[in-house]
């Protein structure tokens, strides 16, 4: 999108920003561009939304874009607050959906610094939060590059993004003021320190598996957690949807993209983000007991917890019990023990 056809609803004045509608109609307001320092017209007529226009009748490339950094500066630096956008973090190449980690919320900002050099980086907007710096881009034409996504992945700087690059027309300081102060589906964010530093712990702390025959994953840590014995497991019924995978490795071939190994975080027990923040100790112990009542409700409706088969009515000279219906392939059965009434499981 074209931004020349957008004029400005904020320019300079005495040094500073002002609004279109705070200052006198016509060529007499006193105001300047932001971003080429021409005098400016206020035209405040009836018939179209109140801009300011270059004096000479110049389009100026940067004039609206720097409006808006400026005007932004202008509302932050005034308020002293911004909301941030909700921080969920997202797993990449697995089946996973973006797990929620923090609601949005609103935070105190100690500075505004406008369009500054910081190390290699030159922000539209970085806010200071206590010893913390956080940068804020406003998206008209040009949305953060995977160059520049990658550098501050680098340097660890989280970074919001206010996209307006779909609103065709001038965003007054209202709009932008409700974005900025307010939960907004315009303003994301385009890189987040804690939510990248959670994905890369769990990342850390998960096994590489590679894949037999593009299938088979030997040892499943859960299954054999499950079980008590070495059980492997296969993608597609198994790991796909199983809580503890995280990412897939695919490996390119001629008939299509084919999947070589996983990341799994079974045998650390890591099946949602808060997990991570919780020893090992602890971890373990809660999985085990979610992880014996999900045995238990799935035998209660008949269905194989080894397998995911129907689970059928057996018999033999030992007694009845509960046996899987792809027997002999799969082993699993239940029973009540004879004296004290108890759940049994084996395979
Ligand atoms: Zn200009
Ligand atoms: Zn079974």
């Amino acid at each position: 999108m074209a931004t020349n056809g957008l004029n400005l609803v904020y320019a300079i004045k005495d040094g500073a920003g002002i609004s279109i509608e705070d200052v006198d109609s016509g060529s007499k307001c006193g105001c300047f561009c932001p971003a080429c320092g021409e005098p400016l017209v206020a035209k405040k007529g009836t018939k179209v939304m109140h801009h300011f226009a270059h004096h000479s009748g110049s389009t100026c490339e940067y004039g609206y874009e720097t409006s808006l950094h400026l005007m932004a500066k202008d509302i932050l630096s005034r308020t002293k607050k911004i909301t941030i956008p909700a921080v969920y973090v997202e797993f990449p190449d697995s089946d996973r959906s973006p797990q929620l980690y923090r609601a949005a919320q609103e935070i105190a900002i100690d500075r505004v610094v406008l369009e500054a050099r910081y190390d290699n980086f030159i922000p539209d907007i970085a806010l200071y939060v206590g010893s913390k710096v956080l940068f804020v881009e406003i998206y008209v034409t040009h949305a953060i590059d995977s160059s520049k996504l990658e550098r501050l992945k680098r340097e660890g700087i989280s970074t919001i993004e206010i996209n307006l690059s779909k609103k065709d027309r001038m965003i007054t300081e209202q709009e932008l003021r409700d974005i900025l102060l307010k939960v907004s589906d315009e303003k994301t964010w385009k890189y987040n320190v804690i939510a990248d530093k959670i994905a890369t712990k769990i990342y850390t702390l998960s096994e590489l598996k590679n894949l037999d025959d593009g299938i088979y994953v030997n040892n499943c840590p859960v299954k054999s957690w499950l079980f008590g014995k070495n059980i492997n497991a296969d993608f597609v019924n198994d790991c796909r949807e199983c809580a503890f995978c995280y990412k897939y490795f695919f490996t390119h071939e001629e008939e299509g993209d084919i999947i070589r190994s996983l990341l799994c975080a079974g045998k650390e027990r890591i099946a949602e983000i808060e997990d991570v923040n919780i020893p090992t100790e602890k971890r373990l112990p809660k999985r085990n007991a979610e992880i014996e009542a999900w045995k238990n409700n799935r035998i209660d409706k008949r269905i194989c917890p080894l397998c995911g088969a129907r689970l059928i009515n057996r018999c033999s000279r030992y007694g009845c019990f509960l046996g899987c219906k792809n027997y002999p392939r799969c082993t699993f059965m239940a029973y009540r023990d004879a004296e004290t009434g108890q759940r049994k499981m084996k395979v």
